[in-house]
């Protein structure tokens, strides 16, 4: 695999986005980004290889913007490009790789237990979950522009102008959600089968995901400024409650059924998940943005659960029936060892 820089000078002279795009670290030694460009690069050759997703060439850039943003850009220079933020890896990384205290969780319960039983910090497992779902959301636009001509960029940041509705985006982003919601369940599942050195039990794998949703939540709360109440139809992306809802079933969904395969039955309950998330989530957001006001996730949900879950089915099922979804694609391009998303 090429240098980070020389990767980066041969996508100025491949695609005719912005050289001022690019993020170069002068450190040629900075192992925080090129560990991941190594990591995600080889991710994004291995995905084609093993998948057959028409997605090649695919490269991994970081964008220099201290903002929290990411980007999938369609072939129209005959390469897929798919940048990440530095500042969201930066954030992240300071937040939860280096100075991550388990004492600031001190309220939530069995996230000790949880740091017992497994060697690599809670701080560092969430991190991993938060960028993890970062990179696979891009790559399922990436597999969606693979299936159809769009020519424009696809933008992370919420936009929340009147005119930023479409309802045809929202289901493109719950696509990649759902298309990520697999990939990091997948991963999850692996390190909780590898790693975990308790015994399993109901309680112990329901504290381990509601922990590393709490990632995925502050991943959806992060690129939302603009703390308005609960919304449906508005905006380029679909409410984080909303995405949350439909991650969480993907997850969850996974997990019984793999657990199952193993003969163990266990019947997780995703609501009892949601509401430690968001819990785990609320002390997050307040250790890492000063501005952000944690709301109370939990009485909108009761008060409008119904209209919640409606749009959340919406949304699925018109990806199913998307022509040029990333879920359906994967469903099709699976082996029959793997789970399809149902
Ligand atoms: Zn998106």
């Amino acid at each position: 695999m090429k240098k980070y820089s020389e990767h980066i000078n041969y996508l100025k002279r491949k695609s005719t986005i912005p050289e001022s795009r690019y993020f170069e670290f002068k450190d040629e030694k900075n192992e925080l980004f090129n560990g991941l460009y190594r990591f995600y690069q080889a991710n994004l050759e291995r995905q084609h290889k093993h998948y057959k997703f028409e997605i090649s060439p695919a490269y991994v850039y970081f964008i220099d913007s201290s903002d929290l943003n990411a980007l999938a850009s369609p072939p129209k220079d005959g390469i897929f490009l798919l940048g990440i933020s530095r500042g969201l890896i930066e954030l992240f990384d300071t937040k939860l790789n280096r100075y991550f205290d388990i004492s600031d969780y001190a309220g939530i319960e069995g996230i000790q237990q949880i740091q017992d039983c497994v060697t690599n910090s809670i701080g560092e497992l969430m991190y991993q979950t938060l960028t993890h779902f970062t990179f696979y959301h891009e790559l399922g636009h990436l597999i969606e522009f693979s299936q159809s001509n769009r020519k424009e960029e696809i933008e992370e940041k919420l936009s929340g102008n009147y005119k930023d509705f479409n309802y045809e985006d929202h289901i493109k982003e719950a696509d990649a959600d759902l298309f990520a919601s697999i990939c990091v369940g997948t991963h999850l599942y692996q390190y909780f089968e590898n790693y975990f050195e308790c015994e399993w039990t109901e309680e112990l794998i329901t504290c381990y995901l509601s922990i590393l949703s709490s990632s995925i939540f502050t991943y959806f709360l992060s690129f939302n400024e603009y703390h308005d109440g609960l919304y449906f139809e508005q905006k380029s992306h679909p409410h984080p409650l909303v995405r949350l809802f439909y991650s969480l079933e993907v997850i969850v969904d996974y997990f019984v059924k793999v657990l199952k395969k193993k003969n163990v039955n266990y019947d997780l309950d995703q609501q009892q998940i949601m509401i430690q998330t968001f819990k785990i989530s609320q002390v997050m957001i307040s250790k890492f943005f000063d501005d952000k006001k944690f709301q109370d996730f939990q009485q909108i949900i009761f008060e409008n659960n119904t209209e919640i879950l409606k749009y959340k089915n919406k949304l699925i099922d018109d990806v199913s029936s998307m022509a040029t979804s990333a879920v359906n694609e994967r469903n099709r391009k699976i082996t029959k060892m793997e789970c399809k998303i149902s």
